[in-house]
Formats: C-alpha cells, sequence, structure tokens
C-alpha cells in the first residue's frame, strides 16, 4: 500500500480498496485525468471531503474558479474507506485537556465547532440530496476500564448542561440493557445527535455537488511538482499543468514526504484499518443487542470502533500496521479479530468478508488546523487524527470563508497557528511502535 512516509504521492489509476463500501457501488463516476495546461483562481489538491467541501463552498457561496486534482479518483482516500462516523469531534483531545489548554469558554467553543461539523454534514446530504444510507442511532463511548469511568461522566455532565439532553452518561446495566451487550465495559457516554453514514456514497456525493456548482474536478492527476513564480503556483501533473493564484493542501493522511514545505513534517501518517462480517444471524444479533445504527468506541489508547451496518454486519476497526508495505499482512487483520472476538464473544469466529486500511493524520499536539501562509496564496487542513469525517466537511468550508471572509470565522485555536514541526521526525516510527507494545501491555 502506498505510504505517505517513504512515497511522494499515492501512484494514480489505483482503483478503489476492496472495501465494503466500495462494493455497495453501482456505477462509479468515470474518472477525467487532467491533460492540458489551465488556469483558475483556486487550485485544490485532493478529492476527499475537506478538498470537495472546499471546491463546493469556493464556487457555490463565493463564485471562484475552483479546480481540484487527485492522485487517484473522488473518494479513494480516507473519505471512501472509513468507518462512516458522523462524531462531534477531531484530534485527541479529550473536553478536559482542552479546557486546561485554552480556558473553560474557548474549550466549550471548540466544542461548539464540533456541533456544528455535524450539522453540516446534515446540510450538504440536504442540499446535494445524497443518498448515502445516513442511519440514526447515536454514538456511545464505552469505558474499557473502572478507572476511566469517573472522567466521562464528568465530561458528560459538563456537555450535558451547555448542549442539554443530547450527551449521558450511562452505567454499565443500562448500556448492557439498551444500547449493546459487550464485554468488559464499565459504562459509557452517548451522543445522540450522532448518525452513521455510506462514507463512500458521501464522499461521491459532494464530487456531483463540487461540480454542479462549477469546479473541475479531475482524477488519476497526483500533483508532482510545484513551483512558485511570483504569485503564481504551477502544479504539475503526469499530462497536465495547473496555474492557479492560490491552491488548498486537502490531502491529509495521504500527503506525500515531497509535497510541499509548508506542511513538511507537520504530520504523521498512522494506518487504521476495518474488517466487516457477514450479516449476523438472529440469535447472534440477541446475543450483543447491539441496538439499530449505534456506533461505538471505546477508551483505549489504541481505539476499537465498531458499528452496525444496516444490512446487520459488524464493521470493526482499530489500528493498522506502521508501515505500508505491511497493510495487508495476516497478523494485522487477526488483530482485529481478536479484538472484536474479546468485545462480542457470541462472534467468535464469524466470516470475515472484508477487510482494508488506510492513512489517518496525527499532529504533535493532537488536533488539526485550518491554515493560510500569510501572503503565499497557501492554505491547508489536516490532522484530524482518525476524526475527521465531519470536521473536514466544515473545514472545507472555514477554509472557503478564510480565503475570501476571513473576518467571518469564529475566534478558535484551529486557525490561529500553522501546525508544529514533529521533533526528531526520522524517529516517528520507532515512536509509534513503542507507543503501541506500552499501549497493549496497558489495555
Ligand atoms: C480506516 C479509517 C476509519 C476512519 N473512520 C472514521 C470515522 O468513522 N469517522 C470520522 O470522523 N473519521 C474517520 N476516519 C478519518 C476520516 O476518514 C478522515 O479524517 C477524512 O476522510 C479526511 O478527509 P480528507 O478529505 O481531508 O482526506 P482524504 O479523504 O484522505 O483525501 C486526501 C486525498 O488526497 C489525494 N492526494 C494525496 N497526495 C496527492 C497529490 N500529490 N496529488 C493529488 N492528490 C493527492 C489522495 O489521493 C486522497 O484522495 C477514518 C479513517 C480511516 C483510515
Amino acid at each position: 500500500m502506498y505510504d505517505p512516509l517513504t512515497d511522494s504521492h499515492p501512484e494514480p489509476k489505483q482503483g478503489y480498496p476492496a472495501s465494503y463500501w466500495a462494493s455497495t457501488i453501482d456505477t462509479f463516476p468515470t474518472p477525467i485525468e487532467l491533460k492540458q495546461h489551465i488556469k483558475t483562481d483556486i487550485a485544490i489538491i485532493g478529492a476527499g471531503y475537506t478538498g470537495l467541501s472546499a471546491a463546493y463552498h469556493l464556487a457555490s457561496r463565493y463564485g471562484k474558479d475552483v479546480i481540484v486534482v487527485d492522485a487517484n479518483q473522488p473518494g479513494w482516500g480516507c473519505s471512501g474507506r472509513n468507518a462512516g462516523f458522523v462524531l462531534p469531534g477531531t484530534g485527541r483531545l479529550s473536553l478536559l485537556d482542552m479546557e486546561q489548554k485554552w480556558g473553560q469558554e474557548t474549550a466549550m467553543g471548540v466544542f461548539n465547532e464540533y456541533m456544528l461539523s455535524i450539522k453540516s454534514v446534515e446540510e450538504m446530504i440536504s442540499i446535494g440530496q445524497i443518498a448515502c444510507d445516513k442511519t440514526p442511532g447515536g454514538y456511545i463511548k464505552l469505558a474499557h476500564r473502572r478507572a476511566k469511568v469517573s472522567a466521562l461522566r464528568d465530561q458528560a455532565e459538563k456537555l450535558n448542561k451547555r448542549f442539554g439532553e443530547s450527551v449521558r452518561y450511562l452505567h454499565s446495566k443500562q448500556v448492557a440493557r439498551d444500547f449493546m451487550n459487550s464485554a468488559n465495559m464499565y459504562g459509557g457516554i452517548y451522543f445522540d445527535k450522532c448518525f452513521g453514514v455510506n462514507p463512500l456514497k458521501l464522499a461521491l456525493g459532494y464530487h456531483r455537488m463540487a461540480e454542479s456548482a462549477g469546479a473541475k474536478v479531475f482524477s488519476n492527476s497526483p500533483v508532482t511538482k510545484w513551483q512558485q513564480v511570483g504569485n503564481v503556483h504551477e502544479l504539475t501533473t503526469p499530462q497536465g499543468q495547473v496555474e492557479a493564484q492560490q491552491v488548498i493542501i486537502a490531502t491529509n493522511g495521504y500527503t506525500g514526504k515531497d509535497l510541499h514545505e509548508t506542511v513538511d513534517q507537520r504530520h504523521f501518517p498512522v494506518m487504521s484499518s476495518i474488517i466487516v462480517t457477514r450479516p449476523l444471524n438472529e440469535n447472534e444479533l440477541a446475543s450483543i443487542n447491539m441496538q439499530e445504527g449505534l456506533m461505538g468506541m471505546d477508551t483505549r489508547r489504541m481505539k476499537y470502533y465498531y458499528r452496525l451496518l444496516p444490512d446487520n454486519r459488524i464493521l470493526f476497526g482499530g489500528r493498522g500496521a506502521i508501515k505500508g508495505k505491511n497493510a495487508n499482512k495476516a497478523s494485522n487483520q487477526k488483530r482485529l479479530i481478536d479484538g472484536l472476538e474479546a468485545t462480542f464473544p457470541a462472534l467468535k469466529q464469524i466470516d470475515i468478508s472484508h477487510f482494508w486500511s488506510g492513512w489517518v493524520s496525527a499532529t504533535f499536539d493532537n488536533y488539526p488546523r485550518i491554515h493560510s501562509v500569510e501572503n503565499q496564496g497557501i492554505h491547508y487542513s489536516m490532522g484530524y487524527c482518525g476524526s475527521g469525517l465531519a470536521f473536514s466537511t466544515l473545514a472545507g468550508q472555514r477554509l472557503a470563508q478564510s480565503i475570501c471572509q476571513p473576518e467571518s470565522l469564529p475566534d478558535l485555536p484551529f486557525w490561529q497557528s500553522p501546525l508544529p514541526k514533529f521533533p526528531f521526525s526520522s524517529l516517528k516510527r520507532v515512536g509509534l511502535s513503542a507507543y503501541y507494545a506500552v499501549a497493549s501491555v496497558r489495555n
């Protein structure tokens, strides 16, 4: 598999990964490759949620001329292969971490932005009439150890005061009775505003919306060279060139090692993998008692996440391999199967129908940035740390605002500084191996 830490860019024409989501699509849009020299106001690199949402908002709201180029096809990156959890959050900072870092008022402002990000996905689905199997059911975060309970309860109380009934703490018996019956679970916090989607259908919907608004989207056109001459950026692809006043980097976890110095060493690609089971039978469904559409995640350092899909399969995800070349090794699939069986003992030895992986983007200080480099016409949004479906949709809108109407941005930390560089960058993977070893012992 492509490895952003060692490869310059994803090779084109790879086709979508053999995910469960790809198996649900009857007809993919015909990929159109860039084969000309083209001038535009704004070039966007990457056709995932970030790039397509930015393209849609720039074209529809601000009347900008926009070109999007992707190394493969729209939604080929994380946006077409994630778990489809539409969640109020991004990054890895808890509410408590944010309060300590920025104070209570800003932390709540950030959480407000998270709630808004869910609304922004709902809005896109509604405006674009995107048939993406939107499934209400809510999201539950489960304490995997007794020691995790009090922090969850505290978080629920705070959010409850601010956001009302939509966030609540549940003790373990309530969870088992009304939500799901899993092993090693000590209570949880439930968000009823969250919902599930088919992420690839959502990405293809954003693609249609961006094109209908007037943006041009080119597939199989990786940017292989980037030159800046005065205020003009020249992006070279294998068969074409884009000349733009402004460029948005929307490559997140798929950002290759040489794309641009602006993002160099400021993010760390980490692999997340998913297995999907065959549809559960009635006995299996009764024994796990998982409510329709429910999505769950635990409090482990290396989290497991899972949901009941509309056709009664279980999707189960967690950490993947460290290097791209090891993505498809049986040991990675086995680790997830072990996690699935430990969480739902009733599903021991169930058949697995799909297994795939993707790259999320971790940052040094655990939260993303939506950043504009002063006087350079370069903008980026990245570093969602594994939780970016909803946030990247809103980030696309915020990028458009930041270019066309910066004074309209709320006062939040996301756009107040660039992503910090990782110190000892070349040792990141050694550090990740050590982290996984410690995490597996602690879990
Ligand atoms: C297994 C997995 C499960 C996940 N589950 C969830 C979830 O349930 N909920 C959630 O909130 N988040 C989840 N995420 C994270 C979420 O999917 C991402 O945060 C989000 O999709 C990021 O969107 P994006 O548009 O920024 O990037 P991407 O969708 O990754 O798009 C980046 C694009 O950039 C392109 N690109 C890279 N380099 C170049 C180049 N040189 N030239 C041209 N194009 C280039 C790539 O081809 C790619 O299509 C998950 C991620 C993974 C991997």
